[in-house]
């Protein structure tokens, strides 16, 4: 499976937001957005006002990294949000979050993105009962996601859960704690998604 693998923070340095790529470390001073809060590089201080064109590119750089997905995935989902009813930009995010990778995540499951897709792939969660490792599937409402009970028992997954306790779960996901399993109530709206970007620039750049 392909994936970055370079410096996870200049991503969000570069993005001048954080995209909580890193787990624990995000939510600390140690953040490297809180320390520099500039962009990368020679030039990162020095940087004039970005074009249209720049700023579209801006926006979609920004969620295909916050969602931890590569150019012709974020490009797929584009033409499916195209093809759905409603507003693209609306539906491109919604279709993110729907991930079982970014489930896993919301649901407090793994402390980041990159961790839950790891976490999926190797096989601890099972939607409506049964196994499933494909970080892109996309859950439904009314399907019940939850890690396997094999799983739950492992040391690893007992300080990932105690780590993530208090996190806050959106409410499109009704998590049941004590069974390690969460209900797709409904998809989320946009209103719900916690990302600060513009989605409308996406589509003017792909509309192109
Ligand atoms: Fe981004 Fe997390 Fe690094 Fe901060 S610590 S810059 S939020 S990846």
């Amino acid at each position: 499976m392909a994936r970055y693998t370079e410096a996870v923070c200049k991503l969000c340095r570069r993005e001048g937001q954080k995209l909580f790529l890193k787990g624990e470390r995000c939510y600390t001073d140690k953040c490297a957005i809180s320390r520099r809060a500039y962009a990368p590089g020679q030039h990162g201080q020095g940087r004039k006002k970005a074009s249209e064109y720049g700023m579209q590119l801006r926006a979609k750089q920004m969620t295909r990294r916050f969602y931890g997905v590569l150019e012709g995935q974020f490009h797929h989902y584009y033409e499916m949000a195209t093809n759905m009813p409603g507003k693209a930009g609306d539906n491109l995010l919604i279709l993110l979050e729907s991930r079982l990778d970014n489930v896993v995540y919301r649901c407090g499951w793994a402390s980041s993105r990159a961790e839950a897709r790891q976490l999926v792939v190797h096989g601890h969660f099972t939607v409506n009962g049964k196994k499933v490792d494909i970080p892109s599937y996309l859950v439904k409402p009314g399907e019940m996601v939850a890690i396997k009970d094999k799983s739950r028992q492992s040391n690893k997954f007992k300080a990932v859960l105690e780590a993530n306790s208090a996190k806050p779960v959106p409410k499109w996901l009704d998590v049941d704690a004590a069974n390690a399993q969460a209900k797709v109530d409904a998809l989320p709206t946009r209103e719900e998604i916690d990302l600060e970007v513009d989605e409308t620039l996406i589509v003017e750049l792909y509309s192109k």
